[in-house]
């Protein structure tokens, strides 16, 4: 294809002068523009409604971000409808061509990088750096499925049977409904989009409510990319209102989704239902919930363990499908290892993620600090709390939506806390006497995301290797930041369907294949 091999772009580097600076910069820029209204974008034009919903600063929920127009039914309708009439145009569209509309979408994101991850941390509070790895992985989705789609555009010849001439290839499915998660609010939409528009598939795109405003930059960005109209359309709205209208619709072919498992699930039984008028099967991509684990064995490098576990369970405040809440650990080395990883959590820095020093700041939303606090409830009453850290009052008097940093031990694995996923930072250690239970807590969930392991036994590494079943295992790594190719990223049992999204099968799922075999 003429491009330079795929390469992930480079984490940040705050020892230059020009990176710390340009934060601040780009926060106080986006700060002073925000609080204006977000349009809706269908076939190439914005539109307006009367319904909005203010997008907030979860550190200071005065704070407006955007007032962001809401789709009904009827703009959910016109949004089907036009990515309908753009299909068999774009479908049709080169493979090469339809690439290189994502790697000027690739160009218009790096070049708008610091503004993009300023706007992360005001609307849902993710540390500088975090923010700077979200829009990086959004920059790799672009540029690792423009090169995908031109891998799997060529016709392949099948077989060598003398007097045929037999081809597999692909066409785009259909119309592709993407429903996505606030977490990685450039990133996995960015992901999920892409790789419809890349197969041949026009998107009604629906951004989740708190991170709305991360969600419009799409439109910006598709622009810059000079997409025909009806190619890509924002559609925001309320799930209640306008989300099973959306999966129902008979004209959508492909529903792209990342989030709860409960949603999940909700989606595949609503899409195995024939619609009057529907001319194609459905075909739904879930990634949704984890309850992921991290085994210390008794000779894991406790520095590393402790700083690993620390990151992958209170990262962006724990709200990552992939985050770690349950930690499992050897019995001969628990009471060091607790010791210590208490010692660690006890010293970090609560407060907003506007400011680099705090390593923890406030959940997405008021209903996520609910739901949250409900859960620190149920921790104080299934096991005994270790940590239970608040946010200082100068931040928490101002409403922001700060909870607990908590860490709760004799956790069992009946326990709502070993089994059901929090969406916060609330870790639960575990008790296990040996590897063969330790692993066994491991596998007793029924979900299978992403699990750790930090053991310095070959022989304990390969049984993790063997018997962890999870999508995602790391060995001596936290169990978070995959990237894109390097780390594919999904799971199976209820953590979702679908194929490993930045890896070789995600395209597939947007594709028909299709064979013509001529007799010669
Ligand atoms: N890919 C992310 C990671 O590895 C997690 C994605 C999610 O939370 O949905 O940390």
């Amino acid at each position: 294809s003429g491009l330079p091999r795929f390469n992930n772009h480079p984490v940040v580097d705050f020892t230059l002068e020009a990176e710390r600076n340009a934060f601040p910069k780009s926060i106080a820029k986006v700060r002073a523009a925000a609080g204006g209204r977000v349009p809706l974008f269908i076939n190439g034009q914005e539109v307006v409604t009367d319904d909005t919903l203010d997008s907030y600063n979860p550190a200071d929920p005065t704070e407006i971000i955007g007032t962001v127009c809401q789709a009904g039914t009827d703009e959910v309708a016109r949004a089907v409808e036009a990515a309908s009439e753009a299909y068999l145009a774009w479908r049709d569209v080169t493979p090469e061509e339809r690439a290189e509309a994502l790697l000027k979408a690739s160009r218009y994101l790096q070049d708008n990088i610091h503004d993009l991850c300023a706007l992360q941390v005001l609307e849902v509070g993710k540390q500088w750096d975090q923010a700077h790895a979200d829009v990086g992985e959004a920059i790799d989705f672009l540029e690792y499925y423009a090169r995908e789609m031109i891998r799997l555009g060529s016709p392949r010849r099948m077989g060598h049977a003398p007097g045929e001439m037999s081809h597999l290839f692909y066409q785009g499915k259909g119309v592709a409904a993407v429903i996505a998660p606030w977490n990685f609010p450039l990133a996995i939409s960015v992901g999920m989009v892409s790789a419809a528009i890349v197969s041949g598939c026009p998107v009604v795109y629906k951004p989740a409510g708190p991170s709305s405003c991360v969600g419009g930059k799409l439109v910006d960005m598709w622009k810059a990319a000079g997409l025909p109209d009806g190619v890509f359309n924002f559609c925001p709205g309320r799930g209640s209102v306008m989300g099973d209208h959306l999966v129902d619709h008979p004209s959508v072919s492909v529903i792209a989704f990342t989030g709860s498992m409960e949603v999940g699930l909700r989606i595949q039984e609503r899409a195995a239902v024939v619609q009057p008028g529907q001319q194609q099967c459905k075909r739904v991509i879930a990634e949704m919930g984890g309850k992921n684990a991290t085994i210390i064995d008794d000779d894991a490098d406790l520095d590393e363990a402790v700083l690993g576990v620390l990151y992958a369970a209170f990262g962006f405040q724990g709200q990552k499908c992939s985050a770690c809440s349950r930690v499992i650990v050897l019995d001969s080395i628990y009471d060091r290892f607790v010791e210590r990883l208490t010692e660690a959590a006890q010293s970090v820095k609560l407060g907003p993620a506007e400011d680099p020093a705090n390593y923890m700041g406030p959940v997405v939303d008021k209903a996520a600090q609910e739901n949250v606090l409900r859960y620190v409830g149920i921790a104080e009453k299934e096991g005994r709390v270790l940590v239970k850290r608040k946010a200082p009052s100068e931040f928490t008097s101002k409403g922001g939506c700060y909870v607990p940093l908590t860490i709760v031990e004799n956790i069992t694995k009946d326990d709502r806390l070993a089994q059901e996923e929090v969406f916060g930072p609330v870790l639960s250690v575990m008790r296990a006497k040996d590897m063969d239970e330790a692993l066994d807590i491991a596998n007793s969930t029924r979900f299978a995301l992403t699990g750790a392991i930090y053991s310095r036994s070959p022989k304990h590494l390969e049984r993790a290797y063997r018997e962890f079943r999870v999508g995602n295992l790391y060995l001596n790594k936290p169990s978070v930041g995959a990237l894109v190719e390097r780390h594919a990223f999904g799971g199976f049992k209820m953590s979702g369907v679908g194929s490993k999204s930045g890896g070789p099968d995600y395209l597939l799922q947007f594709l028909d294949p299709r064979l013509v075999c001529e007799n010669t």
